[in-house]
């Protein structure tokens, strides 16, 4: 539902020589095998729940989730996520939760007593900071009243609601099971039960025009949502609308989109933060910031992705993606189905992938204190970079210009080599 995937998952990278020096946290670096990172310090570290399900799959959507056919096992992928956590554990060893995410999928088809002991299980096993943010999606078409006064009552502090778009010809061209009506119950719902909630929205969509646009992300105004991310619709592979692609606005037509979503949400008093993430000031997404300064994130259920940092390396991990396989791997003590450290020459890359994407940047000293080296690792792309003024830097910020958030994927490119 919401496209904030770890971006650089890193599948089948290599592993780094350093691996089995790791467990000598203390060693001096001196006697650390050459290529090995140096982190000072952990990042602060979220956690991921993943929940696989939704009632119907949309024509567009390229996530992990599955049509629910029947009755979801729900009780049974409880069970599996608390294994999961439980196995997980030694990798985290004494460090804090900042924020918690429960994405899917459609998280809302939980019920309140299954969410409730998942949040019971994580209060168990996990130190969570006392005032940790902790987001739930939730689709329209699975709002209950009661049902999300008792999320609130188990600990959901902020609600992410997959709206996509307040227009009934447009829903029912995206495959959404909600109509305009309950996608306007769901904020209303939302807005009286939770101080901080999220809208997705999306743009460009089959047929949609300038004023249809406009019409969409002035109803999303209205309800004064704490954070927007508005979405330019993508054609993703291996998706029905791949296959059978719907008639889009054209080029012009989604970049004069584009600027209306700076101009309302800017004259709204929304700050573009991240490129497709808008808040009203103290409402940034705690979680998702983290991803992008490449914070570490554990992430269980099934297909969820997860980054972890010590103190020479840093891991990745991807599980099981079919609901019914990770339920049967989880029984055998074998969630992950895939593990690899990032290489020291492809770190530059995929802190970049996720810092350049912050409108504000960086300062220069995260970039060390998340990958183990020196900045200077990547002086040769800074300047490329620099050169054909796609960043600006000095000694406290590295940001992507203007252009740079333009052509962000040129920009990203340059520090692949
Ligand atoms: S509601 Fe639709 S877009 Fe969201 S995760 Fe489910 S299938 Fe994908």
């Amino acid at each position: 539902m919401i496209p904030i995937k770890p971006v650089g998952a890193g599948a089948g990278k290599s592993t780094t020589p350093a691996r089995t020096i790791d467990a000598a946290a203390g060693v001096a670096a001196q006697y650390l095998q050459p290529g090995a990172l140096n982190l000072a310090a952990l990042p602060p570290l979220s956690l991921y729940i993943h929940w696989p399900w939704c009632v119907r799959k949309c024509p567009y959507c390229d996530f992990n989730s599955h049509e629910a056919k029947g009755e979801v096992p729900e009780k049974q992928y409880l069970d599996a996520l608390r294994l999961d956590l439980e196995m997980a554990l030694p990798l985290i060893w004494g460090r804090k939760i900042h924020t918690v995410f429960i994405g899917g999928g459609t998280p809302s088809l939980m019920s309140a007593a299954g969410l409730d002991r998942l949040l019971s299980d994580l209060r168990t096993l996990l130190p969570l900071d006392g005032d940790a943010e902790i987001t739930m999606e939730a689709n329209p078409g699975t709002f209950e009243v009661e049902k999300f006064r008792s999320y609130r009552a188990s600990g959901i502090n902020r609600l992410s609601i997959g709206i996509q778009s307040f227009n009934a010809r447009h829903l029912q061209a995206l495959g959404r099971i909600h109509d305009d009506g309950e996608a306007r119950r769901a904020v209303d719902i939302a807005h009286a039960t939770f101080d901080n909630f999220n809208l997705d929205l999306m743009y460009a969509l089959p047929s949609q025009t300038l004023d249809e646009a406009r019409a969409d992300l002035a109803t999303a105004l209205a309800f004064q949502p704490p954070h927007l991310s508005l979405y330019h619709l993508t054609m993703e592979p291996n998706t029905v609308f791949a296959k059978y692609p719907p008639e889009l606005p054209d080029d012009d037509t989604s970049a004069d989109m584009q600027d209306l979503v700076a101009e309302m949400t800017g004259a709204a008093g929304y700050g573009h933060y991240e490129v497709s993430a808008y808040a009203r000031p103290g409402h940034r997404a705690k979680h998702n910031l983290n991803y992008w300064q490449f914070g570490d994130y554990l992430g269980i259920g099934a297909g969820a992705h997860s980054k972890l940092s010590f103190p020479h390396r840093v891991l990745r991990q991807a599980r099981y993606k079919q609901p019914k396989s990770y339920m049967e791997q989880m029984a055998n003590g074998t969630p992950i189905q895939e593990e690899n450290e990032i290489a020291r020459d492809e770190m530059g890359f995929e802190f970049m992938l996720n810092a350049l994407r912050l409108q504000d940047g960086f300062a220069p000293n995260l970039f060390s204190e998340r990958t183990g080296l020196a900045l200077n690792t990547i002086e040769k792309q800074l300047n490329a970079a620099e050169a054909k003024g796609l960043i600006y830097r000095d000694h406290a910020i590295i940001r992507p210009t203007e252009l740079g958030h333009r052509f962000l994927n040129d920009l990203q490119q340059i520090f692949l080599g």
